[in-house]
């Protein structure tokens, strides 16, 4: 399968006063087309900073980051956002729908910035909102729709760009079990329609999805064995 992306000994710390805080310590990480990996562990262990380096969103302390055969680190800011845009798409814990547009609206936005038509950006959102089961509710806001509706939602925003990479960062926290495996269950099919998922959690009950889970501890990433989670079910 294609490799989507990679890093090489990327590693992340910030400055905080005279010392330097390491949110993550240089890390080796590639994930190819058709994976699902699941980022594991405890708050503070430094997830959210292994997401944000193979989504682009920060540059590393040192090391080396890959995109899609793009080599990141030399990129300006303007040439970053480009890249995220044609290539990821972002799943968040708490949704990140904008609360006065439509959920049809929410999903045409990316292809809007994009410069695509208006209609060209409904008859995408539709099919993406199809896709996850949401056709029905193309004019609903956010705000009347459940928390796993919303999330189908944000996923369907993620996705109508068709980026080969999926960032999902938490994104099962405020759901309940039953949407937990629906949302579960979409980002597994997205994944044997060829793309890269990524999802981070602090929840083990998500390991029977994964077909790889990376353990994250003190800013120290390492894969964990295939048999510490013996119910697979790929
Ligand atoms: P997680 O997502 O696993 O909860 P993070 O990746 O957000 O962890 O953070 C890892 C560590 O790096 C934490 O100690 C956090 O406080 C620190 N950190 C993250 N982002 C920043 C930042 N922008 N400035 C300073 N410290 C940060
Ligand atoms: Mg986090």
């Amino acid at each position: 399968e294609p490799m989507i992306a990679r890093l090489e000994q990327a590693g992340k710390t910030y400055p905080s006063g005279d010392a330097l805080i390491t949110a993550l310590q240089p890390t080796d990480f590639s994930i190819s087309a058709g994976e699902l990996v699941l980022i594991i562990g405890p708050s503070g262990s430094g997830k959210t900073t292994l997401l944000s380096l193979l989504g682009c969103v920060i540059y590393p302390s040192s090391g080396k980051v890959w995109v899609n055969g793009t080599y990141t680190n030399d990129l300006n800011d303007r040439q970053m956002a480009e890249l995220r845009l044609r290539n990821i798409g972002f799943v968040f814990q708490n949704f990140n729908l904008l609360a006065p547009l439509t959920a049809e609206q929410n999903v045409m936005m990316p292809l809007q910035l994009m410069g695509l038509s208006d209609h060209e950006s409904r008859l995408r959102a539709r099919a993406a909102l199809e896709k996850l089961q949401m056709g029905h509710r193309l004019k609903s806001l956010p705000r009347s729709l459940s928390g796993g509706e919303q999330q189908r939602v944000s996923i369907a925003r993620a996705l109508v760009t068709n980026p080969s990479l999926l960032l999902c960062d938490e994104p099962t926290a405020a759901l309940d079990a039953k949407s937990v495996g629906i949302v579960m269950e979409e980002l597994r099919q997205l994944a044997s329609e060829q793309k890269a998922v990524i999802v981070v959690t602090h929840d083990a009950r998500l390991r029977p999805y994964a077909s790889r889970v990376i353990e994250v501890e003190n800013g120290q990433a390492r894969e964990a064995q295939v048999s510490d989670f013996k119910h697979n079910i790929y």
